[in-house]
């Protein structure tokens, strides 16, 4: 202190900075314990979607398997006394019920192993816009109640596993149909940038509110704002895409679409220097 220096300015100066700092530590402890609470609702949450998620499992592995069991048994019993087409029919249902019992059984176990961090992926050089154009063709017959178009002009070269990929597609392209209405409009678009090429998946359905935009992407996360609860699904869809483009070295995120629908875009790691 100088010699000429007022005590009682000095006095003054320090009580200010302590009483800021003060003010700080309260306003840190006050952040620390909303982060806290935040983590104990979250973890809360979870664990609540977590035993849902088992409940539902079982329903959901249930539902396309009575009618297999109902048809099956109808055509053991009366194969005789119904007729080729009828028959078609009752086979055809047999069919459908029993790629979606496949199919959720497929994503369990991709969930099961990227649960226990067993996913064994192998990245190779792939032709983004020739493998989606590919992909989707092979979903054309997913719902006659809906239109699957793509725009894969442009050539962009990816690095990727190829059945990660095609999960991929399959999930976002299945939730674009079940979440939007007959008769909509499904949209599959690959582009590039000078670092990653980008696949983007858009519909003409609900879309999805700010405030779920993050949530969506959790394990087990189902909305119940979506198409009046009639949609079946896990809620793991939606994780195992975001997980399986970051296993990858991409990155997932959901936009509107342009008149309100969804707009799901997954990137991934370009080629350096390449084209399909
Ligand atoms: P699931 O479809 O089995 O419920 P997902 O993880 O695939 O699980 O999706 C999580 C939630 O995200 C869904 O319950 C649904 O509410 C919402 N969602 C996903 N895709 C769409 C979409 N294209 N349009 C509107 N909502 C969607």
């Amino acid at each position: 202190m100088r010699d000429d220096a007022d005590p009682d300015e000095a006095d003054g100066d320090e009580a200010g900075r302590l009483r800021k700092l003060l003010e700080r530590e309260r306003a840190i402890r006050r952040q620390a314990e909303a982060i806290a609470e935040n983590v104990t609702r979250r973890l809360y949450e979870a664990d609540r979607l977590k035993s849902l998620f088992v409940s539902t499992v079982s329903h959901e592995l249930r539902t396309p398997l009575t009618p297999i069991l109902g048809f099956a048994e109808g055509l053991t019993r009366r194969w005789d006394a119904i007729s080729d087409e009828e028959r078609r029919g009752i086979v055809g249902r047999i069919y459908d019920n029993a790629s979606t019992l496949r199919l959720l059984i497929e994503s369990l176990l991709d969930f099961g192993q990227l649960e226990q961090a067993q996913l064994r992926l192998t990245i190779e050089n792939v032709a983004l816009s020739h493998e989606v154009t590919r992909l989707v063709a092979q979903l054309e017959t997913i719902s006659s109640r809906h239109v699957l178009e793509t725009d894969c002009e442009t050539p962009v070269m990816v690095q990727a596993d190829r059945t990660a990929l095609a999960r991929i597609v399959h999930n976002l392209v299945s939730n674009a149909v079940k979440y939007s209405p007959e008769g909509g409009r499904i949209q599959v678009t690959t582009v590039g940038d000078a670092e990653r090429g980008m696949l983007i998946v858009e519909d003409n359905g609900p879309g999805i509110s700010s405030e779920e935009k993050e949530r969506i992407f959790d394990r087990f996360y189902r909305s119940h704002a979506d198409s009046g609860g009639k949609a079946r699904g896990l809620g793991i869809g939606l994780a195992l895409v975001r997980a399986l483009a970051e296993a990858m070295g991409g990155q997932t995120g959901i936009d509107d679409a342009e008149g309100g629908g969804a707009r799901f875009w997954v990137s991934l790691p370009k080629v350096e220097a390449a084209a399909d």
